[in-house]
C-alpha cells in the first residue's frame, strides 16, 4: 500500500487535499492522471448499467435535499457508528473496529490488544453512537428549522423522485433508476488511503420490481452475477474478487438478501459493493413522511402496488482503489527493476504516449500525435532516454508507446512498444490507425 500510495501521489492521480496546510483527514484529491482513470471507470458504469440497457434509465440529483427524506430514510436516527474513547491515548475508535485498528501510542498493537494489555483499567469508553451526517444550515439563520444534511448516499433522492422518473421516462417495472454522485459521511475513522473517506463518490441503482412472488429472488441472483463480471470485465482479476453472502443476522429488518462485491486487498478482503433485496420498505417510507402516493399502477393487469427494489451501491473512489492495487506490478526487465501498472487499455487514463527519439524529430511526431488526439488519450514527451520515458509511461499504465527514429524518416513506419510485454514492432505510420483500433476498441 505504501508504494501505491507513493506512486499515485508522484505521478499524478491522488494528492492529499489541502496538502499546503497539513491536510484534512478524510479528503483526497485527483490530479490530471487521476481524474482521468476515474472518470473512465464512471463511464464504463454509465455504460454498463445505463446506455446498454433500455429499462434503465439516469438521474443526477442535489446534494442536499429536504431534511425530512433523512428522517423517513431513518438516517437521521439510527446511520451512526459504535465510537469508544481511549483515555490514555485520547484517540477515538469505531468501536466495531478496534480488533484491527493499530494503537496511535504502540502502532504494533491493535486498540483492543492494548486496551488489554492494560488489563482493563478503564482505558476505553463505554461505546456511544455517533451520527455519520454531515449537517449544516440553509440559508441565513443558523436554528433547528434551517438543519439540513449533506447527503450519505446518492439513492434516497431516486426513491423520492421515483414517481417522476417513472412517468417521463414511460419505464414499466421492472425497471431501474441509476445514478453516479458525491457522498459525505463523518467517518469515525478515515484510513487505508481512498477506501474509506469523509467525501466520496457513488454508483447507485435501483431496480424497481413487484413486491410479491420470487421477482425479488429472481432479480437479485441477477443482479448479484451482473455486478460480479462487471469487475472482471473492468479488468479486475477474478481471483481476487468474492462474492460475500450476509448472514441473516447482519440484514436490516426489511431485507431479504445482501451480497457484497469484495476485493482482496493487501489489507485483507473488503466490501467494493453492496447488492441488496430491500422489499419495498424505501418507498413505503417515503410514502409514510411525504403523505404522497408514491404506488405504481399495472396497466395491463390494473394491479397498484408499492414497488420492491433491488439496490446496487459501489463506491467510485474503492473502485478506483482497486484498479490501482490490482495493476501495481514490480518485474525485472534486462537486470533492472520496473514498476508499473497493469490497467486494461479501456480504461487507461493515457492510452498512447508518442516519442520523438530525439528533439529534433519532434515535429513529425507531434503532427501525427494531433491526428490521434482526438480519438484517444494521447501525450508527447520528448525530454529524457528513451528508456527512462518507457519507464514513465510504465509506471502510469500506459498500454502503448510509438516512437518515431530517424529510420522513421526513410521508411515512414514507427515502433510500437507493448507495456506489459515491452514487445517491440515496426508498423508503417499509415497502417497505424487501424493496428491501434484492434488494440483499443
Ligand atoms: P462500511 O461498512 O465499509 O462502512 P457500508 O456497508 O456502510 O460500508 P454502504 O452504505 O453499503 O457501505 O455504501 C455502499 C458503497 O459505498 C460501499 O460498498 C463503498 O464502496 C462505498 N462507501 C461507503 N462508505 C464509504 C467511505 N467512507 N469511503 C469510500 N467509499 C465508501
Amino acid at each position: 500500500m505504501e508504494k501505491l500510495v507513493s506512486l499515485a501521489k508522484r505521478r499524478g492521480f491522488i494528492f492529499q487535499s489541502s496538502e499546503i496546510y497539513g491536510g484534512i483527514n478524510g479528503f483526497w484529491d485527483y490530479g490530471p492522471l487521476g481524474v482521468e482513470l476515474k472518470n473512465n471507470i464512471k463511464n464504463f458504469w454509465w455504460q454498463k448499467m445505463v446506455r446498454d440497457r433500455s429499462n434503465v434509465v439516469g438521474v443526477d440529483t442535489s446534494i442536499i435535499c429536504h431534511p425530512q427524506t433523512w428522517v423517513s430514510s431513518g438516517h437521521v436516527k439510527s446511520f451512526s457508528d459504535p465510537l469508544v474513547d481511549c483515555r490514555v491515548c485520547k484517540g477515538r475508535f469505531r468501536a466495531d473496529h478496534i480488533s484491527t485498528l493499530p494503537c496511535p501510542n504502540k502502532p504494533s498493537l491493535s486498540v483492543e490488544a492494548c486496551a488489554v494489555e492494560k488489563k482493563g483499567e478503564g482505558e476505553l469508553t463505554e461505546i456511544r453512537q455517533f451520527n455519520l451526517m454531515f449537517e449544516t444550515f440553509v440559508g441565513a439563520v443558523k436554528d433547528d428549522s434551517a438543519r439540513a444534511y449533506l447527503r450519505p448516499e446518492t439513492c434516497q433522492s431516486i426513491f423520492t423522485q421515483f414517481k417522476n422518473i417513472q412517468t417521463v421516462s414511460r419505464q414499466k417495472i421492472p425497471f431501474g433508476i441509476a445514478q453516479i454522485g458525491k457522498s459525505f459521511r463523518n467517518e469515525v475513522t478515515p484510513r487505508n488511503f481512498i477506501f474509506r473517506s469523509r467525501e466520496f463518490e457513488q454508483m447507485e441503482m435501483e431496480f424497481f420490481i413487484k413486491p410479491e412472488g420470487d421477482e425479488g429472488q429472481k432479480w437479485y441472483e441477477y443482479w448479484v452475477d451482473q455486478r460480479f463480471q462487471w469487475f472482471i470485465d473492468l479488468g479486475i482479476r477474478a481471483s481476487h474478487l468474492r462474492k460475500r453472502p450476509h448472514d441473516p443476522d447482519e440484514l436490516a429488518h426489511y431485507a431479504q438478501g445482501c451480497t457484497d462485491v469484495e476485493y482482496e486487498f493487501p489489507f485483507g478482503f473488503s466490501e467494493l459493493e453492496g447488492i441488496a433485496n430491500r422489499s419495498n420498505y424505501d418507498l413505503t417510507q417515503h410514502i409514510k413522511g411525504s403523505g404522497k402516493d408514491l404506488s405504481y399502477f399495472d396497466d395491463q393487469t390494473k394491479e397498484k402496488f408499492v414497488p420492491a427494489v433491488i439496490e446496487t451501491s459501489l463506491g467510485v473512489d474503492r473502485t478506483l482503489l482497486t484498479v490501482l492495487a490490482d495493476a501495481f506490478t514490480e518485474d525485472e526487465i534486462g537486470g533492472e527493476a520496473r514498476t508499473l501498472l497493469k490497467l486494461s487499455p479501456h480504461i487507461a487514463p493515457i492510452k498512447i504516449a508518442f516519442l520523438p527519439l530525439s528533439k529534433k524529430l519532434a515535429e513529425p511526431v507531434e503532427r501525427i500525435e494531433e491526428k490521434f488526439r482526438k480519438k484517444y488519450a494521447t501525450d508527447f514527451d520528448a525530454v529524457g532516454s528513451i528508456g527512462k520515458r518507457y519507464r514513465r509511461y510504465d509506471e502510469i499504465g500506459t498500454p502503448i508507446c510509438v516512437t518515431y527514429d530517424f529510420q522513421s524518416e526513410e521508411d515512414h513506419q514507427v515502433t510500437v512498444r507493448h507495456r506489459d510485454t515491452t514487445h517491440q514492432e515496426r508498423v508503417a505510420i499509415d497502417q497505424l490507425e487501424s493496428y491501434l483500433e484492434k488494440i483499443f476498441c
